[in-house]
This record gives structure tokens, sequence and C-alpha cells, in this order.
């Protein structure tokens, strides 16, 4: 698996794409940036008016629909935020479909490489951390992650979000994406 996350606040651009001379087209502006609080990528629905309400569905569905994509191909977001900041579309081009389809293959491909891999050190994988961490995969017990954090912090891991991400969420279950860096898939 690989990781990627934003390691600092971005603008990218969903592209507009045009078909067979008609004009058919989906494009806008996302803010992309880090939050350790999500577990993977997160949609914010803010209000923004050159977002249509009505394509937010369609586009939430597609963010989803796009994350899940990443994941089958290998590749994981983590704690990233995505805020729409315009969108427009083409009238002949409105429906569900396309938009979702659109924003699905921006989240597989412009945000993606955009995003920073993460700079994990095989090194942090100490002893201890590894022992904790899969004794948090068997038990879940919260309290062990942000004993999981100090752990990680002492065998040098310096990722402010990593540790954040540990000692502010309270409950991963086995998709928390700490755990896969740490210990592979569940
Ligand atoms: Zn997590």
């Amino acid at each position: 698996m690989e990781f990627r996350t934003i390691l600092a606040p971005i603008e990218v651009r969903l592209p507009i794409v045009s078909h067979g001379g008609r004009a058919r087209y989906l494009g806008g502006a996302f803010r992309a940036a880090p939050d350790p609080l999500v577990e993977g990528l997160a949609l914010i629905q803010k209000r923004c008016p050159s977002f249509p309400l009505e394509l937010q569905p369609a586009v939430a569905a597609g963010v989803a629909e796009g994350f899940a994509e990443t994941l089958t191909n290998g590749r994981r977001f983590c704690c990233a935020r995505l805020e729409p900041d315009l969108l427009k579309y083409h009238d002949v081009d409105t429906t569900d479909e396309a938009c979702r389809t659109r924003t699905r293959s921006f989240i597989s491909s412009c945000l993606w490489h955009a995003a920073d891999p993460i700079p994990f050190a095989e090194a942090w994988k100490a002893a201890g951390v590894l022992g904790l961490a899969q004794a948090y995969r068997s038990t879940a017990e919260a309290d062990a992650l942000p004993v999981l954090a100090d752990a990680l912090e002492e065998a040098g891991c310096d990722l402010p979000f990593l540790l954040k991400h540990l000692r502010t969420c309270p409950d991963h279950g086995e998709s928390c994406w700490v755990f896969e860096l740490l210990l592979g898939p569940a």
C-alpha cells in the first residue's frame, strides 16, 4: 500500500473536459488541507456560491468512489480534507452520473499526484511500537492510542499529523492507516 497525504494546504483543479467537439464539462477548484482528525479523505460541504447545491450529492459520491478506487489500486489517502471552492458545469452535462464520474477520476488522478508521500521511516517500527500496535489490533483499547503515539515519538517519529491522529481520534478500528503503515493490512 502506498500512503499519501496533504502536508500543506493546496488548491487542486478539477480539469475541464470536452467530448467530441460538443461542450460537455465539469470543472472547478478544491482546497485540500491536512486534517489529523480525518481517517482517510473527507469532503467538507461548505457553502460556496459557485458550487451548485444540486451537484453536491453527486460530487460527494464521486469523492467516496475516488477514495475507494485508490484503495483498490493499492493507494491510500490519509488525513486529507477537501473543500470545494468553485464548481462549474455546462448545461449539456448536468447528470449525476457525469458529476460523479468526473469527481472520481479527479480524486484518483489529480488529487493523488498533488499529495505527498508520507515520509515514514522503517526505524520507527521499534519492537515496542510494533508490540503496542499488535495489542491494539486485537483489543481495540482506545487508551492504547496515546501510548502508541508516545512510543512512536520515542522511536524518533516526528510527523505531527500522525502523532496528533493517534492522540485525538477516539477510535480507528481495523481500517486505521497508521496501523496499516506499521503492520500492513488488517
Ligand atoms: Zn486512524
